[in-house]
């Protein structure tokens, strides 16, 4: 399941016939929207809070350098130990060489981005060693080897029909129907694993620079279970996830939650320092902090693009992006997708490996709209887009450079314009349909109305019906 070329196009069509997962996403992206809305009305003064957010996560970007050395110096003096990973290989490697050094042989993992990232459970599969996602989207997408189609909700795109048969089919148990049963099945095995894991890897939400601290939120209790119970603790946690001071949670956590589930708080807010104390009756007697780079630094060299750095993965771009409500998460062709997917798979993984991503936007702005990190998705995707046309693979061919030469020319000159509009209604009326649109143009323009409307040019133009109306063209 190795990243390949995005195949947004191909992938987004099938995806659009797909009748189960059409209901799902709008089921699902709807309750989101409409919690996160309520929850963010709730609040007098939301927007300043976004407003205070992003001046935080800029100034941390803007010094990032810093703050990873004073996090560095914290976790360190807090008993952890920090290891830098500048690719997604080197990160892996890090963590099974932590896992064999201390004899390990079954992790459990909780939810994690940065994890699917650098696709740690094959590093670990490859090493021997047993692991087992314990968040239960995560859990249901291990099971049928897929990778994650949002970023808080991993099992979206499935029906509870689906997971049923496939609980039975890779656990060997009856088909149950009823949500609460499959939780129930899930939850025992599960508790078997955290009992016996050696290892438990986690993300984290947050990274306090000030005190060493990582911030991890969830609501099943796992990622506790997770850092908690098994001898070896190790935190992935991408240089971006920082925040500078303590005192900085009250306002992401808050804006965190409520843009993510429309919760007040999640259920499990867990503080970790360092590992377990030689007071405490309990907790990981090592704990270790990887710091994953993998592209971020580049990111951070963009003046213009920086900004996808603020990032605090509560996925309302996705649940309001009316793209991805259509075509889901697989269809961006990595760990991220929706409008975050949309500018950080191409900076992460080089434009020439997803040049479609930037415009899987309509660029109506709904993501900057309910970004609690107010993100400029249209500015960096028109970025991103200029990138994709300037490389390589973006460039223009003969037939379109000739095209907008054409085009260009035309509406240069006067009188030219007016002939080309007039004749080009009696150009297309091979292609007319009785529903006043071209229904299908040849090739290439048929990859225009294969998949949308194009309505068809009208008889009178624009100038001949102003003229005939003295100025009303209604
Ligand atoms: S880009 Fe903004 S809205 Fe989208 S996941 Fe990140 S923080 Fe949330």
């Amino acid at each position: 399941m190795g990243f390949e070329e995005v195949r947004f196009e191909q992938d987004s069509e099938k995806a659009i016939h797909n009748k189960p997962l059409q209901k799902a996403l709008v089921n699902v992206t709807n309750r989101f929207r409409t919690a996160r809305n309520k929850a963010s009305e709730d609040v007098p003064n939301w927007d300043n809070l976004r407003a205070a957010a992003r001046e935080i996560k800029k100034e941390t970007i803007e010094n990032l350098d810093k703050y990873l050395l004073m996090l560095e110096e914290r976790v360190k003096r807090a008993g952890g130990k920090v290891h830098w990973a500048k690719d997604a290989e080197e990160a892996s490697q890090i963590i099974v060489n932590i896992a064999r050094e201390g004899n390990v042989k079954s992790v459990v993992k909780s939810k994690s981005m940065a994890t699917e990232e650098i696709e740690l459970n094959n590093s670990f599969e490859d090493a021997g060693i047993k692991v087992i996602e314990t968040d239960l989207g995560e859990y249901i997408i291990q099971l049928a080897g897929e990778r994650p189609s949002h970023i808080i909700a991993p099992a979206i795109h499935k029906t509870k029909e689906d997971i049923s048969k496939l609980f039975s089919a890779k656990l060997g148990i009856p088909r149950y129907d009823k949500p609460e049963e499959l939780t129930k099945v899930a939850r025992e095995i599960l508790r078997s694993e955290f009992l016996n894991a050696d290892m438990g890897v986690s993300g984290a939400n947050f990274a306090v620079a000030e005190t060493g601290t990582i911030v991890i939120v969830e609501n099943e209790g796992n990622a506790r279970l997770t850092t908690t119970v098994p001898k070896i603790h190790v935190a992935l946690v991408g240089i971006e996830k920082l925040i500078p001071r303590y005192e900085d949670l009250s306002l992401f956590l808050t804006v965190l939650a409520r843009s993510a589930t429309g919760q007040k708080s999640s259920t499990y807010v867990s503080f970790i320092t360092g590992p377990k104390r030689s007071t405490d009756i309990d907790g990981p007697e090592e704990f270790h902090l990887v710091l994953l780079d993998n592209g971020r630094s580049k990111i951070l060299a963009s003046e213009e693009t920086r900004e996808s750095l603020y990032c605090i993965r509560c996925g309302a771009c996705l649940n309001n992006c009316p793209v991805y409500r259509k075509v889901g998460g697989h269809s961006y062709g990595w760990v991220y997708s929706g409008p975050i997917g949309a500018i950080i798979t191409p900076q992460l993984m080089g434009i020439d490996k997803a040049p479609e991503l930037p415009f899987a936007s309509s660029l109506c702005g709904a993501c900057k709209d309910v970004c609690p990190v107010k993100i400029d998705f249209p500015k960096v995707l028109l970025e991103l887009r200029k990138n994709v046309v300037e490389s390589k693979k973006g460039s223009t061919g003969i037939g379109e450079r000739f095209g907008i030469r054409l085009w260009r020319f035309t509406v240069e000159h006067e009188s030219i314009y007016k002939i080309t509009n007039k004749l080009s209604y009696y150009f297309q009326l091979p292609w007319k349909g009785r529903n006043g649109k071209l229904n299908s143009l040849p090739y290439p323009f048929s990859r225009w109305t294969d998949q949308r409307d194009f309505p068809a040019v009208a008889k009178k133009t624009f100038r001949e019906r102003w003229k005939n109306n003295k100025g009303e063209t209604g």
